[in-house]
C-alpha cells in the first residue's frame, strides 16, 4: 500500500476525557457556537471566547493520549506514506508519539496575532488585553480555525487525498465541511475508504466500516495493517 490518509475527529480524543460536540452536558452544549467559534462572536465578545478556549486548553493540557493516539503514532512510525490529518485542536496525537500531524482546524496550544499574523505558544490562560510579542498590539486570539474561516493546509491535504490508496476517517461525525467531503474526494481518485466510529455515519459512504470505540478498534486495525 503506497499511501494512507487518516482523518481524525473528536471521537479519537473522547476516551481521553475531551468531550465531542455531541456529548450531553459537555462544554460545547453550554456555549452558543456562533458566539464562541466564529470571527463575529470574537469581535462582539473576545472575553467570552477566551474564557471558552481557556477552559478547553486547561482540559486538553490535563488530558493524556489514549491507545488510539498511540496506535496511530506506531503506524506512522512503522510505515512510510501515512498522512495524519486531524480536526482536533488538542495535541494528543503529538503527545501520543505521532511524528507529523496536520492540524486543519488549528491548535489550542498556539496563539495568533490578528493584527500581524505572528504565531507563538499560547499561555495556559489568554486574555483580550494580551499584547502580541512581535508587534505589541492587543489583538491576540487562539490559533483556531473558526466557522466561516478557511481551514489550514488544504492544498497539502488535497494532494495527499489524490495520491493515497486508502482513506480512513476515525471518530468524526462527517458533518463539518470541508473535512466531511474528504471521503468522496479520495474515493473519486480511486482510494479505498474505511470508517472507524462508535456511531458510524449513514451507510454507503465508505467501502468498509469498523464499529467500535477508538481505543479498541484503532489498535486492532493498526495491528491488521502492520501484520500483528
Ligand atoms: P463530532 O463531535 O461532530 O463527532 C464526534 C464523532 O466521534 C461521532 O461520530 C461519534 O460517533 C464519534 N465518537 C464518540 N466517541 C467515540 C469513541 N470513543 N470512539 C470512536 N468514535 C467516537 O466531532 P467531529 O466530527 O470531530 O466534529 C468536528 C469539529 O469538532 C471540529 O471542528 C473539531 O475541531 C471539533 N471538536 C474538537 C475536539 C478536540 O479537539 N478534541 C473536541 C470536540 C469538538
Amino acid at each position: 500500500m503506497a499511501g494512507i490518509v487518516i482523518l481524525t475527529g473528536a471521537g479519537v480524543s473522547a476516551e481521553s476525557g475531551l468531550g465531542t460536540f455531541r456529548d450531553k452536558g459537555g462544554l460545547w452544549t453550554r456555549y452558543d457556537l456562533s458566539e464562541v467559534a466564529t470571527p463575529e462572536g470574537f469581535a462582539r465578545n473576545p472575553g467570552l471566547v477566551h474564557e471558552f478556549y481557556n477552559a478547553r486548553r486547561a482540559t486538553a493540557l490535563d488530558a493524556a493520549p489514549n491507545a488510539a493516539h498511540r496506535a496511530l503514532a506506531r503506524l506512522q512510525g512503522a510505515k512510510a506514506g501515512v498522512t495524519l490529518v486531524t480536526q482536533n485542536i488538542d495535541d494528543l496525537h503529538e503527545r501520543g508519539g505521532a511524528r507529523e500531524v496536520i492540524h486543519m482546524h488549528g491548535q489550542i496550544t498556539r496563539a495568533l496575532c490578528a493584527a500581524c499574523g505572528h504565531r507563538w505558544n499560547a499561555p495556559r490562560a489568554m486574555a483580550s488585553a494580551d499584547a502580541c510579542p512581535a508587534c505589541g498590539q492587543p489583538a491576540t486570539r487562539p490559533d483556531i480555525v473558526w466557522f466561516g474561516e478557511m481551514p489550514y493546509h488544504m492544498e497539502r491535504i488535497a494532494g495527499a487525498l489524490a495520491a493515497c490508496d486508502l482513506f480512513v476517517a476515525i471518530g468524526t461525525s462527517g458533518e463539518v465541511y470541508p473535512a466531511a467531503g474528504f471521503v468522496e474526494e479520495a474515493s473519486a481518485f480511486g482510494a479505498e475508504t474505511l470508517e472507524i466510529n462508535l456511531e458510524p455515519m449513514a451507510p454507503g459512504r465508505f467501502d468498509r466500516v469498523i464499529t467500535g470505540a477508538a481505543t479498541s478498534a484503532v489498535p486492532a486495525w493498526v495491528a491488521e495493517v502492520l501484520g500483528g
